[in-house]
């Protein structure tokens, strides 16, 4: 039996040093340590990875430092939109929500859709009428403002006109304020989409993700993050959460194709992330990284981006969390 594990993260981008003052690193740092102590207590208390990685990204979605639930990103016209995915590797069963406005918790929606329907993907006003159908709460559209938010998104549109991956938005502005220009872009908005993984004591894999997509993106556009096989992906042998730029993540298949070259080409965790992050990703400038596990409990986290936001903790063993390559 393998030593139950969570890993999560908080987005991938140009999170560098010099753009990072001692206080907001540390207030990172310390919610991805709460969030990985919440995951782990639920694996230590026998329950399932499936749980783990809910409850994990849950609270990140609660947290308005992450690109998910309350600190959502905008749109380019100005509204939120909201995409979030579950999948129980021991089963196969999986649940996603994409585009949806009302939602307090994505990722509960996509667990719902993982319980209570025959479907596998809710869209829109359907996907939070189903989310309603199952007790879960409503929130008006200000409830996932936050100001930085607000801040990037104006300068997004002024400036570069393009959607933006939110930690890259983030640089552009320390750049600019470093070499003394007017800021493109607003100074504190590091923050990210968010995912888990887990393997359970009983060997059973699971990985949720959950997002508010890209800065200033088109309204009905749907990334990665609700796409199983993309954005989220576990079976029997691995399972994964990613982030970054998703429309390449669903080009390739990325988290599927973690698992399939471990299963067909008998590669290793580590391997198969790395030849889709740092090979298949880059090779159509995929910028990004993703977390994965194995049955084995095994643990990668490889990005290709400047940081990423990620950790992970094993039962009865301390927390460990980075943020920088
Ligand atoms: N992958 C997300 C998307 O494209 C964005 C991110 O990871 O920050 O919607």
């Amino acid at each position: 039996m393998p030593q139950a594990v969570i890993a999560i993260h908080g987005g991938a981008g140009t999170i560098t040093r010099a753009a990072m003052d001692a206080n907001r690193e540390r207030e990172y740092t310390t919610a991805l340590e709460q969030v990985l102590l919440a995951g782990q207590r639920v694996l230590a208390e026998g329950g399932s990875a499936l749980d783990a990685v809910t409850e994990a990204v849950r609270l990140l979605e609660e947290c308005p430092l992450f690109n998910a639930g309350k600190g959502a990103v905008l749109t380019h016209a100005g509204t939120y939109e909201l995409d979030a995915s579950v999948m129980d590797g021991a089963t196969l069963n999986a649940g996603a929500v994409a585009c949806v406005k009302r939602l307090r918790n994505p990722v509960l929606a996509a667990r719902a859709v993982l319980e209570k329907s025959e479907h596998v993907l809710f869209a829109g006003e359907g996907a939070e009428a189903f989310a309603e159908a199952q007790g879960l709460e409503l929130v008006a559209p200000d409830y996932y403002f936050t100001q930085a938010r607000y801040d990037q998104w104006q300068r997004a549109q002024g400036t570069t006109g393009m959607a933006l991956l939110d930690h890259d938005a983030a640089a552009l502005a320390a750049k600019a304020a470093q070499e003394n220009k007017a800021d493109p872009l607003d100074a504190d908005t590091k923050f990210g989409t968010v995912g888990a993984v887990a393997c359970d004591a009983n060997g059973n894999l699971a990985a949720a993700t959950s997002t508010g997509g890209v800065t200033n993106k088109q309204v009905g556009r749907v990334g990665d993050t609700p796409v199983l096989g993309a954005g989220c992906y576990a079976d029997d042998v691995a399972a994964v959460s990613a982030t970054g730029t998703g429309e390449m993540f669903i080009r390739t298949a990325a988290a599927f194709d973690v698992s399939a070259q471990m299963r067909y080409a008998g590669l290793s965790l580590e391997e198969s992330a790395r030849r889709v992050v740092m090979e298949k990703l880059t090779a159509i400038h995929g910028r990004g990284g993703l977390i994965a596990v194995d049955r084995a409990g095994n643990v990668t986290l490889p990005f290709n981006t400047e940081g990423m936001y990620r950790g992970l903790a094993r039962v009865g063993e301390p927390v460990n969390v980075w943020i920088y390559g």
